[in-house]
């Protein structure tokens, strides 16, 4: 018996069981290996590591667990959960069987891109989702968005910060006529015909619509959150509206004995925030440990 198993190896399941494995109890990782940002070259606003690669950051997050002999790292993904608080039952992909007094789901999202031929195949390189996390190597030069979120707008305006050539190319619902007019003054170029293609060139990106071929140096977009629902749903965890699992100020669950921690509990995704949530979810177990004994 476990007396915590962390479902999910990235740096939210990852700053749990280092906070975890200090404190020496069983711990178990679970880690499907697949961590949400795994197709980025560089990774920035890491402190101390900004501009490193995920996979480095990876291997040197499971080399500091590996110091841990209390954290046990398996490469599995659990498949099914049954039970109660004190009594967690996992079976994972490969099999194998566990037993746990508490839980910490710590699982990511999966990213839904605009049906664009290239758009997937450039994510992490000229394509990405957040411009604090990149925008910042590409600053003064042509960007551009390509969105049919109702954020589509407030993105550009953001993004206004790094360049004053931005094209925003909107695929969602009819815009205001308010909408239009402050584009307009902001400078932002509103394309509204379907981008067909993304294509990599002259060290960045060219976007092909019925009219025109466009060069950007890096483009945005914005994705639909696919939530592991699956196994939250066995859990019976609350969700908000947009499918984040609800957590109090130190993300325990719904359902006692159940934590969760990283991208799937908030909108916000960023290492450090998931980090962050990871190492208090890590407490919160380890305190209902010592002192809820029911
Ligand atoms: C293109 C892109 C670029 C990004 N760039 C940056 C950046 O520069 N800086 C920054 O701070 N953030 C960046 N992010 C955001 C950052 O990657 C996330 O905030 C962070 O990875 C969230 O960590 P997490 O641990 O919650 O989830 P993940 O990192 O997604 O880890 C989840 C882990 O859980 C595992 N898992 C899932 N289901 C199971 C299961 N059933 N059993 C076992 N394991 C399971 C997965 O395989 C995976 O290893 C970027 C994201 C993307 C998509």
């Amino acid at each position: 018996m476990f007396e915590v198993a962390i479902i999910g190896g990235g740096v939210a399941g990852l700053s749990a069981a280092l906070q975890l494995g200090r404190t020496r109890r069983k711990t178990l990782v679970l880690d499907g290996g697949s961590p949400r940002n795994r197709h980025v070259s560089h990774s920035h606003g890491w402190l101390t590591r900004d501009g490193a690669s995920p996979a480095e950051l990876g291997a040197l997050a499971r080399q500091d667990i590996a110091a841990y002999p209390a954290v046990h790292y398996q490469q599995d993904s659990l498949a099914q959960v049954t039970g109660h608080n004190n009594a967690w039952e996992l079976l994972t992909h490969k099999g194998a069987h566990y037993q746990a007094k508490r839980l910490v789901l710590a699982l990511g999202i999966r990213d839904e891109l605009l049906p664009i031929p290239g758009l997937q195949e450039r994510l992490g390189q000229e394509v990405q989702f957040c411009p604090y996390c990149h925008a910042y190597e590409w600053q003064d030069q042509p960007l551009g968005s390509v969105s049919k979120s109702p954020h589509a707008l407030m993105k550009a305006a953001l993004l206004q910060d790094w360049t004053q050539d931005l094209t925003l190319w909107y695929q969602g619902d009819q815009l205001t006529p308010q909408e239009r007019e402050a584009l307009s003054q902001s400078g932002i170029k509103l394309r509204e015909e379907s981008v067909q293609s993304v294509t990599p060139g002259e060290a960045g990106l060219w976007i092909q619509t019925e009219t025109e071929r466009v060069w950007v140096k890096g483009l945005f977009t914005d994705p639909v959150a696919i939530h592991q629902s699956e196994l939250v749903a066995q859990l019976g965890c609350a969700l908000s509206p947009d499918g984040f699992v609800v957590v109090d100020p130190f993300q325990a669950t719904s359902v006692p004995g159940v934590f969760a921690a990283g991208d799937m509990t908030t909108p916000m995704h960023a290492l450090s925030v998931a980090s962050a949530s990871g190492t208090l979810a890590a407490s919160a177990a380890h305190r209902s440990l010592v002192f809820d004994k029911t």
